[in-house]
């Protein structure tokens, strides 16, 4: 997006270290906001990669380390980025992990750790930003939830679960703060070139001999029509105009990137 038309705003995007969250704190950032940045790594290498957000784009950017399986953790989130640049003008609830498994066999624990971190942490972290953002009337929350909370695949429960109930809890949460100038959506990713499908492409190149990019060919044709895996880039610069004054009339929409899956 062109000009800095987020400056003055501060987000908090979670699981934001790599991949799509990575993308959309550098999407953010490039429009002028203050970002802090959530993961699971260490707090050194989380520093560094807000500080490099930081010297990148002239905004200021701090690091806030959670496990968002505890829902403690995700309760504390939204305080503890509030702590370190200011309360959340901008929520985006991105992290989140993938299990692949028909439902016979399913690990109850992959069945728990996928709702936690996918879905209820997005619960507690939206529970903690909205009072701020009424107080302020103004605000943003973007849940990346994906294709598959709005139409299934197999072998995929817990994560239709839990990005299903994404897309229903987020049309809520749009409708009770429909008059305070906060706007809660959805973005609905196809496949995107991030680690997270590492385990699935690699599962489907065991039946091409191991040649990966036959599995990705094979994996795209099944689903997405523009046979192309998106660049997590994509993702981020429809998270900021989402985030933008432009876009202050969508809410409670689930907005499908996803090459043309959902469309069949
Ligand atoms: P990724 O694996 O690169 O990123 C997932 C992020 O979640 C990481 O930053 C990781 O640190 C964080 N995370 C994992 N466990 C966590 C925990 N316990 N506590 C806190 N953070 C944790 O994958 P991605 O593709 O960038 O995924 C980002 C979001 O996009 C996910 O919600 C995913 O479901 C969704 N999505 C991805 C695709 C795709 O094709 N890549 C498609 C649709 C939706």
């Amino acid at each position: 997006m062109a000009g800095k038309t987020l400056k003055g705003r501060t987000a908090l995007v979670t699981g934001a270290t790599q991949g799509i969250g990575e993308a959309i704190a550098q999407a953010l950032a490039a429009a002028g906001a203050d970002v802090v940045v959530h993961g699971i790594e260490p707090q050194a290498g989380g520093e560094a990669a807000a500080a490099a957000l930081a010297g990148v784009h002239g905004v200021r950017a701090a690091y806030v380390r959670a496990d968002l399986a505890d829902p403690a953790q995700a309760a504390a989130v939204v305080a503890r980025a509030a702590q370190a640049l200011a309360a959340p003008d901008i929520l985006v609830n991105n992290a989140g992990i993938q299990h692949t498994c028909p439902i016979e066999s399913f690990p109850p624990e992959r069945w728990d750790a996928i709702i936690a971190i996918n879905l209820s942490a997005a619960f507690h972290t939206m529970r903690a930003a909205v009072p701020a953002m009424r107080e302020r009337g103004w605000g943003r929350i973007v849940n990346i939830a994906s294709v598959h909370g709005l139409v299934a695949s197999v072998n995929k429960t817990a994560y239709l679960a839990a990005k299903h109930g994404l897309v229903g809890m987020s049309k809520g949460v749009a409708l009770e703060t429909a008059t305070d100038g906060i706007t809660v959506n959805c973005i609905c990713p196809g496949w995107t070139e991030t680690p997270i499908l590492g385990p699935q492409i690699a599962a489907r190149a065991a039946q091409f001999g191991g040649d990966r990019e036959a599995a990705i060919r094979d994996l795209l044709k099944e689903k997405q029509p523009n046979l192309k895996l998106l660049p997590p880039s994509r993702i981020g610069e429809v998270a900021a105009f989402l985030c933008s004054d432009a876009a202050e009339g969508i809410t409670g929409v689930s907005l499908p990137v996803d090459g043309g899956w959902t469309a069949q």
